[in-house]
């Protein structure tokens, strides 16, 4: 049995905390545990008002200046279930959704081999990843294939340059992108999944026409409140992907062996390191969408591994060389 104080300790982290939020003159509760940080917690109490985490102030008497900070974890702070907080923020639908609405640009960032391997194996971010789990339920656009593989594929720079300015957003979308989407449709489910809200997503999506066209179907749509945060002790508190939510909810369509991400931001894959693929940032749009040819090389790579029973094995941080060689290969077939 544990020892009192050592079971006091891990309890303090991963207990669960019952909060009430007064917003717009109404009550609203929230559960969180401590190891949750401030971010997670606006998070949640988006999901109950629709007030996006960075439109809100967070107000208690004593801890408010450390409720703008959204790396502070909650068991750093002096809270206790049941506690009424005040939130002042206004909700999406009141303003305008234009790219303002995505998130900044941080810089990514390598974490050391053995911190990855810590993080994804911690035993509390696999509790966060089970209540995620419990709480986020995806919503199926279209149903799941038999027998394909999963795509997921996220949207900031990876299928549009966000923070360029267009007439039209279609001159900011990756060049390729319906060709490419076409014709990995054919092996593979897609799912998108970006670090803004569901709204931003669906209006992104619809348009660039990526919701209604003939040629492909999109499976699903996750924003940023399927995301956990976990901590490293190098780079602090940040926020992931974590493909297992996926597969928690869809087990007899998708595995982390038949699934593989794309995102520009390497740390979005810290729970699932083999399933990520690093894509070039899409930046710079107008100068760049006459030359960016990315789309157009991933579809050769994606339909060359379609075959394979297990697409964790491989080493997508090389998938350049792995199109090329099955290029070479075909050719010489
Ligand atoms: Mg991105």
């Amino acid at each position: 049995m544990a020892s009192p104080s050592a079971s006091s300790s891990s309890s303090l982290s991963e207990e669960e905390l019952t909060l009430i939020v007064k917003w717009s003159g109404k009550e609203y509760t929230v559960r969180v545990c401590g190891d949750d940080s401030v971010g997670e917690l606006k998070r949640r109490i988006c999901e109950v008002t629709n007030v996006l985490p960075k439109r809100q102030k967070l107000l208690y008497p004593k801890i408010g200046s450390k409720l703008a900070d959204d790396s502070v974890l909650l068991s750093q702070l002096p809270l206790k279930s049941s506690l009424k907080m005040t939130m002042i923020g206004t909700v999406e639908d009141d303003i305008i959704v234009d790219q303002v609405d995505s998130p900044e640009i941080i810089d990514d960032f390598e974490l050391g081999q053995d911190e990855a391997v810590d993080i994804k194996d911690k035993e509390v971010n696999k509790q966060k990843l089970r209540r995620r789990i419990d709480q986020y339920k995806i919503v199926l656009r279209n149903p799941c294939r038999k027998g394909k593989k999963l795509l997921v594929l996220d949207i900031d720079y990876t299928l549009f340059d966000h923070r360029s300015t267009g007439e039209n957003p279609l001159q900011l979308m990756r060049p390729y992108l319906h060709e490419f989407l076409t014709a990995v449709y054919a092996e593979y489910d897609i799912i998108i999944w970006s670090a803004t809200s569901m709204k931003w997503v669906e209006v992104k999506m619809e348009q660039l026409g990526v919701l209604d066209n003939p040629n492909y179907k999109i499976t699903a749509l996750l924003d940023h409140l399927a995301m956990i945060t976990v901590q490293s002790e190098s780079r602090g508190v940040f926020d992931c992907k974590p493909l297992g939510l996926i597969w928690a909810q869809f087990p007899e369509f998708y595995t982390s062996k038949n699934t593989i991400m794309f995102d520009d931001l390497r740390r979005n894959f810290v729970m699932n390191p083999q399933n990520g693929l690093i894509i070039k940032p899409f930046r710079k749009a107008h100068a760049n969408r006459d030359s960016d040819q990315e789309l157009v090389k991933l579809t050769q790579y994606l339909l060359s591994i379609a075959e394979l029973d297990d697409l964790s094995l491989l080493d997508h941080k090389t998938w350049d060389l792995y199109a090329e060689d099955n290029t070479k290969r075909r050719r010489h077939a």
